[in-house]
């Protein structure tokens, strides 16, 4: 239950006063539902004004505030003309206020003659004259809402201005509660921090970098401190020990070596799940280190002690595809495998959930169907979650109600994420690293080329098919909804069917499933050859023959995403292509990404220097970048403060008495703050 103390900050943003109808969508479109994310949108920039008394020329090119006597209005007579004031400060110089598109009355109205006003502007030059287009304010003396010395700049959306959100953040901080303070006093004494609450007032007054540490560090130590009791209380409620016969590993007939990384991780591995501490390990390996097999082995693991696993695929497209080839490696063994997905009903999913609950399905491959409420296992010891980039508190306390004991869990990803960033989201975990790609591998070459050059592009893929090969063709990723980046990939498809006729097809993520399957099924099978997508094929999906690969609108999408993109070719023994094609015209950071990614193929180097080039500047204002945890803290803050936040939480834990202790009473309105009350919940044997 969320402590009351809250229920200011939780209330509905609809309760400020002032928001009515008309705000609902662009504070939706900004995701600000409550009081407490209004307090929490923070200003991206700031407006700074001088405040004088007089005109000059010296301050021409300032922002300044000037209180002025309206003096004339002057009509040109057009109605199309710019409306010119003129005004003057106390001294009698003259400025005139210019207004686009503004009528005569409006004006009259504002800035009546003869009247005093104070305004606050840009100050610049229209001939021989001190100019003002558009005063920023223009407020009666001495009124409520006069401009202030700095304006914060806040995101936007369509349908609200900078003001409004001014307004509605000042609403939202009158209703702030003064929480108990759950920071170390010792680091919160060596930071110079103040109280939450002061500090968030700050931030929304002045540009100033210890208020905005402190509210991160809030938001990371909530994040650190969810992730610790969580993996407190499964270390109590013990794992089943697996001990593998060699009965089935043994018996795998594989067509190649395993790589000494893949040996060494599943030795790690084993000697894990081992334990009746549950295994709560990361997979990292980059695209093609070959993590299926480490997982394969594992499962085999569970098998042989008898006992199931389980593996969740992001997509249903990979699902399908980790079935398909566990089912291939495991022919002849007395295994038995099968897939849950959305897609399987009816009788089918009858028999797999019959088999599942009375054990004679030893390995279940699927999408999150297979975690289910309604999914019983007779004896789930392993968990593998593979290429999910956030299995977050709450999934893993869903997951732990389905085993004996505590499922042993491993997480693969190859989606690189940051080291920094690795702790936030990884941070209670034991990591492994596939460091080592398969022999034969020869790496992609990747060119950056420019839209322009299109049709030379579509020659180089004609080329390409006429060869025998196949490619594909990623569509840019649309901003404003799915249904645009559709229309885009269909148009792409119907301009090269023109050229390449039935070999193209496509894909995307609105297809029903069924549909899709059978759009890849044909690809794989080399009936068609060009593939034009949208993201769908990101991660997972394995096709030897198609050694070119198409981005359009390369610098639109993130590194990761096409680090990811770019692992879908160089999986056969032919040399491989990668063409990013950007825009005809992109910023200094989009350049510098594409050439990263020009110059390596190292998923770590790429993550790490993609959160660098972000931090320099073109993606402010977008936090909510999706690889990051966290709304409030930026990249450079989770760098800087990630790491004392685990120690705090570790120190909160361990030394101060854990919830229970005289900390943990403000800590636990911290996390309900956060909503990372599933660790909580944890507590009470949830
Ligand atoms: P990822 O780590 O990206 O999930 P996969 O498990 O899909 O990689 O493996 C990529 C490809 O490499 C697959 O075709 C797989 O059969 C192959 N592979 C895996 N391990 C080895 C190995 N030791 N030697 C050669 N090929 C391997
Ligand atoms: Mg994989």
């Amino acid at each position: 239950m969320r402590p009351d103390i809250l229920n200011p900050l939780f209330a509905e943003v609809r309760s400020l006063k002032g928001v009515g109808p008309g705000l609902a969508k662009p504070l939706e479109r900004l995701g600000l539902e409550r009081v407490k994310d209004v307090a929490f949108h923070f200003p991206v920039n700031w407006t700074y004004r001088k405040s004088v008394s007089r005109l000059d020329v010296e301050d021409i090119g300032n922002n300044i505030i000037i209180p002025v006597t309206i003096m004339e209005h002057r009509s040109s007579g057009s109605a199309r003309a710019p409306l010119r004031i003129y005004a003057a400060d106390t001294e009698g110089n003259y400025i005139t206020l210019t207004f686009f598109g503004r009528n005569g009355g409006w004006a009259k109205k504002q800035l009546p003659t003869g009247e005093a006003r104070v305004i606050s502007g840009k100050l610049d030059r229209y001939g021989d004259e001190l100019q003002m287009v558009h005063p920023d304010h223009i407020v009666e003396v001495g009124a409520a809402g006069s401009p202030g010395l700095a304006e914060p700049i806040y995101p936007l959306s369509e349908g609200i201005t900078n003001g409004r959100m001014g307004q509605l953040t000042a609403a939202a901080l009158a209703h702030l509660p003064a929480l108990p303070e759950w920071i170390e006093p010792t680091l919160l004494a060596a930071r110079g921090w103040t109280d939450w609450d002061a500090a968030l007032q700050t931030v929304h007054r002045k540009d100033d970098q210890a208020a905005r540490d402190r509210l991160a560090y809030d938001e990371l130590f909530s994040n650190q401190l969810a992730m610790r009791l969580v993996r407190a209380a499964m270390d109590k409620r013990k794992a089943v020990p697996i001990a593998g016969t060699g009965a089935l590993v043994d018996r795998l007939k594989l067509p190649f070596e395993l790589t000494g990384a893949q040996e060494r991780v599943i030795t790690e591995i084993e000697g894990d799940i081992a334990q009746s501490r549950p295994m709560l390990r990361l997979l990292q390996g980059d695209v093609g280190a070959g993590k299926t097999m480490v997982a394969l082995h594992a499962l085999l693991r569970a098998v042989e002690a008898g006992m199931q696993g389980a593996m969740l695929a992001p997509t249903e497209i990979l699902a399908r595809q980790h079935f398909a080839g566990l089912q291939r490696l495991l022919s002849g063994l007395p295994v038995n495998i099968a897939i849950l997905t959305g897609r399987e009903k009816g009788k089918l999913r009858e028999a797999t959930l019959m088999g599942l609950a009375d054990g004679s399905i030893h390995i279940l491959v699927g999408t999150h169907a297979i975690f289910q409420e309604t999914v019983t296992y007779k004896s789930l010891a392993l968990a593998v979650i593979d290429e999910q980039h956030r299995f977050g508190v709450s999934q893993r306390l869903m997951l732990s109600r389905k085993g004996r004991g505590v499922p042993h869990l491993l997480v693969m990803t190859a989606t690189p994420i940051p080291r920094s960033l690795a702790l936030a989201a990884y941070g209670e975990m034991d990591s492994s690293i596939l460091d080592e790609l398969p022999p034969g591998r020869t790496p992609v070459e990747t060119r950056v080329i420019s839209q322009e050059r299109l049709p030379e592009i579509i020659d180089g893929v004609a080329r390409h098919l006429a060869s025998g090969k196949q490619a594909f063709w990623v569509c840019p990723l649309v901003e404003e909804s799915e249904n645009s980046d559709l229309a885009a990939a269909e148009q792409r498809a119907e301009q090269l069917r023109l050229r390449f006729g039935e070999q193209v097809a496509v894909v995307h993520g609105r297809m029903r499933g069924l549909e899709k399957d059978a759009v890849m099924e044909r690809f794989i099978n080399g009936e068609t050859r060009l593939l034009v997508a949208t993201t769908v094929i990101e991660v997972g999906v394995d096709v030897p023959n198609a050694s070119l690969m198409i981005i359009e609108a390369a610098d639109r999408f993130g590194l990761a995403q096409l680090h990811q993109l770019r692992g879908r070719v160089g999986r056969g023994s032919e040399k491989s292509v990668c063409l990013l094609v950007r825009s005809s015209q992109i910023g200094e950071t989009a350049r510098a990404r594409l050439a990263l990614m020009r110059e390596t193929n190292d998923g770590f180097r790429i993550a790490e220097e993609d959160l660098k080039l972000r931090g320099a500047g073109e993606m402010l204002g977008t936090r909510q970048s999706g690889d990051s945890p966290f709304r409030i803290a930026t990249p450079e803050q989770v760098r800087e403060l990630i790491g004392v936040a685990a120690d705090d939480a570790r120190l909160l834990i361990d030394r101060d008495g854990g919830l229970d202790g005289p900390r943990g009473q403000a800590a636990r309105i911290g996390l309900y703050l956060f909503e990372r009350d599933a660790g909580v919940a944890t507590l009470r044997g949830g």
